[in-house]
């Protein structure tokens, strides 16, 4: 189980997640899940490190069970990636950002979690695509967030539909950055925007410490790569004070805001276009 101190949320029964049969019946209420209208995007704000302004959204998925009432991302998706269901709960989550973000002003971005599994076979190119079309979005303002486990999955087919994706020019965003001992290498062999570095160093960035030090050769890295960095998990005026100083260009975390339900996210985007 995972330390986010969202203790509010229900978690899963354990035995749940114990039996293959009780996955496979998950997975199947999944399906009837997502057409009742049961799941529900978040979307939490990214700003601009130093002036704080409004530059983007990450999309987080929700599912608002019946009974069991929210669901955590991290229970449900790791079923729906075994069950294949989330290729088609990923491509609701694209369509349905993107439309979003559409009808919000060009500066405002929109990113978009894309699991390994999604990937695999050619679905996702045109997905991305046909999306691109019917919403009318900016290729440019579309981020997707991957992992380094989604490029070590990739056959090369597959390595070369993002990059095709890359030159239509959507934005990729390393996610968890930090995280895996190859990160260094797998900022060689694709081509991102953007590094996001993950939350468990910001925690531990304590004065002088070693994450401290991990962080700042990060940031430096990345802007010598030409690279947009952003730090998630900020939750204590002293490591935005830290980021501020070194020079981290955007920032994420329950200081700023947690993921906000529709309704929240369009009044952010409305003060954001005020000023
Ligand atoms: P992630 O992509 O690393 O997303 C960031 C997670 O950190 C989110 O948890 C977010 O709510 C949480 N978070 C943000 N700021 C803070 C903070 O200041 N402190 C703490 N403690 N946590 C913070 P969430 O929404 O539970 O999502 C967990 C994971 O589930 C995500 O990790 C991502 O891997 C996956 N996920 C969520 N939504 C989607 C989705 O739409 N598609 C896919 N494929 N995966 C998703
Ligand atoms: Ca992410
Ligand atoms: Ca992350
Ligand atoms: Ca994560």
């Amino acid at each position: 189980s995972k330390q986010d101190g969202r203790n509010c949320w229900r978690r899963f029964d354990r035995q749940m997640d114990e039996t293959a049969q009780s996955r496979r019946a998950l997975a199947t209420e999944m399906k009837a899940a997502l057409k009742r209208g049961e799941f529900r995007l978040f979307y939490q704000p990214i700003v601009h490190a130093k002036t704080l302004e409004l530059r983007g959204f990450e999309t987080l998925v929700r599912w608002i069970h019946p009974t069991r009432g929210f669901v955590s991302p991290g229970d449900f998706i790791p079923i729906a990636e075994e069950s294949g269901f989330i290729r088609d709960l990923g491509a609701w989550i694209l369509e349905t950002a993107m439309e979003e973000a559409a009808t919000w002003p060009d500066h405002i971005n929109i990113a978009v979690n894309v699991s390994p599994m999604q990937l695999r076979g050619s679905e996702f190119e045109r997905t991305v695509t046909d999306a691109l079309a019917s919403t009318r979005l900016a290729p440019t303002r579309l981020e997707l967030e991957i992992t380094e486990s989604v490029l070590l999955e990739q056959s090369d087919s597959g390595i070369a539909s993002l990059k095709r994706l890359r030159t239509r020019g959507v934005r990729f965003s390393l996610d968890d950055f930090g995280t895996g001992f190859s990160s260094l290498s797998y900022l060689r062999t694709f081509p991102f925007n953007k590094v996001k570095i993950d939350r468990s160093f910001v925690n531990d960035m304590g004065d002088g410490g070693s994450c401290y030090a991990i962080v700042k050769a990060v940031l430096s890295l990345a802007r010598d790569m030409g690279m947009v960095t952003v730090a998630e998990g900020i939750e204590l005026p002293g490591q935005l004070a830290a980021l501020q100083q070194m020079g981290c260009d955007q920032i994420q975390g329950f200081l700023i805001s947690k993921p906000l339900p529709l309704e929240d996210a369009r009044e952010q985007v409305a003060q954001a276009s005020d000023t």
